[in-house]
């Protein structure tokens, strides 16, 4: 599924064959969760390959890595190109791209000296779909940020995802909504969380939840286009009388939702603003957006 025999990674400096690849089975990052990654995507477009966001999606890597000591020497440019040349040697536009930065042989607590750096990427066809999720709020919450740093990504926190994902999917539900420690709404296992109330979007704002790129960029859209929205806390009992709700993240780009639990969403999905936003996240990832402040 996410590599053949022809697939190549970038692996420490050097374009090889995936099946090339080996890694160490000492590795902290294997035994404890001390590795940094991104999701990020390209697109295929008229002017060829485009990576979304790549600057900030290395930023954020380089954020991780930074607080979990883990030495790391390349800059946001050079991963950008590296990453181009590797869309063009796997001939991938539509793509998902994956880098990990992983630590060396270290079966101790401290950061381990050595650090690794692979880029993976796949075919990614996903079409822009309007299927809506049926979500379910798990009984697991989001990670206290007192315990870890909640906008890395850092390998070892997806196990709280991973908790959660495998809690509703086995009672029949397509994605799980995880809370804050203090009962507010967080976001999705792999996405942020938007619910509209009396034509206004709200979302919560940073603090226990991962700072999306694409949250991020939803918000300078709604700005931009004059849709009213507000970073607040919300509770469940909230979220449970809004008209409507979406996720936004890199993989899942912006996607409606069905219902929460028992609680159906009544407003019809085609006239909210979720839905008007995947049409304007479509046309800004594909470059094709005009912008107001360009004419
Ligand atoms: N929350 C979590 C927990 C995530 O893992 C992700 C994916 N990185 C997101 C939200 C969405 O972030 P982004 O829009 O940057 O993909």
């Amino acid at each position: 599924m996410y590599f053949d025999e022809q697939s190549v990674v970038f692996f420490n400096g050097e374009f090889i064959k995936a099946t090339d690849a080996k890694m160490n089975t000492y590795s902290q990052s294997l035994h404890y969760g001390n590795g940094v990654f991104e999701g990020i995507r390209s697109y295929k477009t008229k002017n060829g390959a485009k990576i979304f966001k790549s600057y900030e999606h290395y930023k954020r890597l380089k954020y991780g890595i930074d607080v979990m000591g883990l030495q790391f020497n390349y800059s946001e440019e050079e991963l950008t190109e590296i990453t181009y040349k590797l869309l063009e040697l796997n001939k991938l536009e539509d793509a998902y791209i994956r880098p990990l930065v992983y630590a060396g042989a270290n079966m101790g607590l401290t950061t381990s000296l050595e650090t690794n750096v692979v880029i993976q990427c796949w075919n990614w066809a996903k079409l822009m779909g309007d299927k809506l999720l049926r979500v379910k709020t798990s009984k697991f919450q989001r990670p206290n940020p007192n315990s870890c740093f909640v906008e890395a990504k850092v390998t070892g926190h997806y196990v709280n995802s991973i908790l959660s994902t495998n809690e509703v999917k086995s009672q029949g539900y397509d994605e799980a909504l995880l809370l804050d420690m203090n009962g507010n709404v967080a976001e999705c296992s792999g996405a942020n969380i938007f619910m509209e109330k009396d034509g206004k979007l709200y979302t919560p704002p940073r603090g226990h939840i991962m700072a999306g790129i694409t949250r991020a960029t939803v918000i300078d859209l709604c700005r931009e286009e004059g849709i009213p929205v507000e970073e607040k806390h919300f509770t469940l009992d909230e979220l449970k009388t809004a008209d409507a709700c979406f996720f936004t993240g890199t993989a899942a780009e912006v996607v409606g939702l069905e219902s929460i639990d028992e609680y159906q969403f009544p407003m019809d999905w085609k006239t909210t603003h979720g839905h008007n936003l995947i049409k304007l996240y479509k046309a800004e990832v594909l470059g094709e957006r005009v912008h107001e402040k360009a004419l």
